[in-house]
């Protein structure tokens, strides 16, 4: 009967102050009929001229008994429960079948006050739980009293008068208490809102081993009290021992619940709350908010300082957030650096993107670390429930996607919009769908040629190809977008350099030393490890570093710069070539040339397609190869789909071509049959009609719809 009992250890580790009470009304109700029953009980045993307490050595030994366990729960000085524990219950039950109700009251109510007063700050609680455990007993006695028995200190109830019918009545009196007490305290002192399911498991183990110890141990209690009072205080051993299997498993639901580095609550928590706070708020028409929030570049803290340090700035961090939380509202640690806040009640997304904004400047203003002066930036997502998201997990799902949307945008909050969201049901299917494509090896590559202009095969790049068992051939772009915003890519990535590096290998068996390009994500640059682990595949296959090119997009350097450089260096040691794709499509694209170590540049097909009838593209792709060329780099240009297109590329200095003009991407053997012929001749724009195979020269239009078509 401990306030923590269903309230959630985790409230006390995020809320340190009085814990919300409800039902004011009802607390008063209960403290006023316990008084009132106890004045009754008092002023009748007196009239009945009965004692209040027993008293020679068994009164001694009892006030003995109760004044050892009162010790022990003082010394303890946990937060542990008030009006009597496991223990104390044992005792007041003992009081009870065997002086009746007045004195059973008074041991209750010594270990109240006297706890109270060592541990003041609490009296509230104690005074409630002390009236709580009055009318507890006072159900049990009027359990006892339906079996006829009526005890009193100058009538006990003596065992040696006990028969068979004793045993129903202690357990009735004992189930009587524990009904009257768990319920009222479920009424008057839980928080509506604080009931979580991991803690009410605990509790309900606990009160069953309360239930247990109630009807074990009383009667033996009895038993000594009446035949050999002086070794009555024994007791005070099993009874603790009692006490301490209770605490054990209060604090082991506590410790599941809890973050040990910085005490916060865990993301198990979190989610449990997040659902109690989602019904309460359903039943009162009423909004909960969940913000997500995550540290920028908390990494290179990590990678640079050590994790000793980064330990500690997260401790700093987990600080800074409990003090800037508006009332109400609880923190958590979900791991790393991600942190959750729920607003249990919340009116708007404007007020949660609000107080967002204001956790996110409470965070990023500067700190001190070993006496260094660090600002971390963090980005939060905001979630809100019922706008959202209907249930915990799709609070805490969406709050995610914005939260990276923020980090993306660089905009420090975001609030869950659906539009944006790449995450539909449908979506989420094909990405189940991929996953065990890539598993059962059902992805293919496809190879698509780099010409230079005087027709020598500069190169192939390697596209995926994924035709889906129900919905045909899926785009790349769009599946490869799934992948990215779910954790998929590295294993894509894995897939394609394993297959790519294969065939390179099988090539070069046969003597077609041809470099092929592979496409990365910027999700891979940024995970640790992958410059070695591209070359220990190289290695594995036996291939030649020279013969693998990385396509790589500027997006590589939004997120952590220094850490893709870090990879990109790597890379380029272990003598992979690195290709810049997409140019012209990502911003600023100029500055971030120099700072990338690229051997070459592919102007977008955008600029390309528009070339012949556009001015302006035409010059940006002329001060494009400029560029490129000052710094060294080869450019080739992707898309070219016409001669006239040609022609232009090759007038401006563009060094090489990738198009449909000269091949769509083709299967493996599609391409080994292709390089055969042009690895010897070369590829020249008007000799496909006398290169092309049997049956039917096809002109360039009708190719690009049937390579298309694949
Ligand atoms: P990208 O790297 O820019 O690849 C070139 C895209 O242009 C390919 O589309 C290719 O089929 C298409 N293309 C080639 N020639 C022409 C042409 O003459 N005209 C037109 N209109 N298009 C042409 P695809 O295969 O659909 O790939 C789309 C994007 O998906 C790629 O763009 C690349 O960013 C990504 N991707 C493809 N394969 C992989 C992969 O294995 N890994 C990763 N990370 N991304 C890949
Ligand atoms: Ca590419
Ligand atoms: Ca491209």
């Amino acid at each position: 009967m401990e306030p923590t009992d269903s309230a959630g250890p985790a409230r006390q580790l995020s809320q340190p102050a009085a814990p919300a009470l409800p039902s004011a009304a009802l607390r008063y109700a209960v403290v006023g009929a316990s008084a009132a029953a106890l004045g009754v009980g008092i002023v009748r045993t007196r009239i009945d001229g009965n004692a209040l307490f027993p008293g020679g050595t068994v009164g001694w030994a009892f006030a003995l008994l109760t004044g050892i366990i009162v010790g022990h729960l003082v010394a303890m000085g946990r937060d542990r429960w008030w009006g009597g524990t496991g223990s104390g219950a044992s005792l007041t039950l003992a009081m009870l079948l065997l002086y009746g109700w007045v004195p059973a009251v008074l041991v209750s109510l010594a270990v109240v006050v006297l706890v109270g007063c060592a541990r003041r700050h609490r009296w509230r609680q104690a005074m409630l739980h002390g009236a709580v455990d009055i009318l507890g007993i006072g159900a049990a006695s009027l359990g006892l009293a339906a079996f006829g028995t009526h005890p009193s200190v100058e009538q006990p109830w003596s065992p040696s008068t006990w028969g068979i019918a004793a045993v129903p009545a202690v357990v009735v009196s004992a189930l009587f208490y524990l009904a009257a007490t768990r319920t009222l305290l479920w009424y008057a002192i839980v928080p509506r809102d604080g009931g979580l399911p991991t803690v009410a498991r605990t509790a309900l183990i606990r009160q069953g081993l309360v239930g247990v110890a109630l009807l074990g141990i009383s009667p033996l209690i009895i038993v000594v009290a009446t035949d050999l009072p002086v070794i009555l205080p024994l007791f005070a051993v099993p009874l603790i021992a009692l006490d301490s299997t209770l605490w054990i498993a209060h604090a082991r639901a506590e410790e599941q619940l809890t973050d040990p580095l910085t005490g916060l609550p865990n993301r198990q928590w979190l989610l449990e709350r997040a659902w109690t706070a989602i019904d309460d708020a359903e039943r009162g028409g009423e909004r909960t908010a969940l913000v997500l929030i995550d540290l920028d570049k908390f990494r290179s803290v990590n990678d640079t300082l050590g994790h000793m340090a980064g330990d500690r700035l997260l401790l700093q961090i987990a600080d800074r957030l409990r003090l800037a939380l508006p009332r109400g509202a609880e923190a958590a640690r979900l791991g790393g650096d991600e942190f959750a806040v729920l607003l249990p009640t919340c009116d708007s997304p404007t007020r949660a993107q609000r107080i967002a904004r204001s956790l996110v400047a409470a965070l990023s203003s500067p700190l001190s670390l070993d006496g260094l002066t660090l600002v971390l930036e963090a980005s939060a997502g905001v979630a809100v429930y019922p706008d959202h998201a209907s249930d915990a997990e799709g609070l805490l799902r969406r709050a995610d996607v914005a939260m990276y949307q923020a980090k993306r945008d660089r905009s420090g909050v975001e609030v869950y919009e659906a539009k944006r969201d790449g995450n539909t049901p449908d979506r989420l299917g094909l990405l189940g769908d991929l996953r065990r494509a890539l598993d059962a090896g059902d992805v293919e590559l496809h190879y698509q040629p780099k010409v230079r202009f005087d027709g020598q095969v500069a190169g192939l790049e390697a596209l995926v190809r994924w035709v889906h068992p129900q919905r045909g051939r899926v785009s790349p772009e769009d599946f490869i977008a799934i992948a990215e915003t779910s954790g998929l890519m590295p294993q894509l990535t894995e897939y394609v350099l394993e297959m790519a590096l294969g065939q390179i290998a099988k090539w070069r068996a046969m003597g077609l030393m041809v470099p092929v390009a592979v496409n990365v994500s910027p999700r891979d640059v940024h995970s640790p490890g992958f410059a070695g682990a591209v070359a220990a595949r190289l290695a594995r296959h036996g291939v030649p570093p020279g013969s693998l090119q990385l396509e790589i997009t500027e997006h590589v350097l939004l997120e952590d710069p220094q850490r893709a450089a870090d990879t990109l260096a790597g890379l380029t040691g272990h003598g992979v070539k690195m290709s810049l794709d997409d140019f012209g499509t990502g911003y600023s694209s100029l500055v971030h040339l120099r700072r990338l170590p690229v051997s070459e540049l592919k102007i977008d097909r955008s600029f390309v397609a528009r070339l012949v009838v556009d001015n302006e593209d035409a010059e940006i792709v002329r001060c494009t190869v400029d560029l490129a060329h000052s710094l060294g780099l080869l450019v080739v240009a992707e898309g070219v789909e016409d001669d006239e297109t040609w022609e232009r590329l090759r007038d401006l200095g563009c060094d090489a071509i990738q198009g449909w003009l000269v091949a769509a991407a083709m299967p493996p053997d599609e391409t080994t049959a292709w390089l055969k012929l042009r690895g010897r001749t070369g590829w020249h724009r008007h000799a496909e009609l006398e290169a092309a195979p049997a049956p039917a020269p096809t002109p360039a239009p009708a190719v690009r719809a049937v390579r298309d078509a694949r």
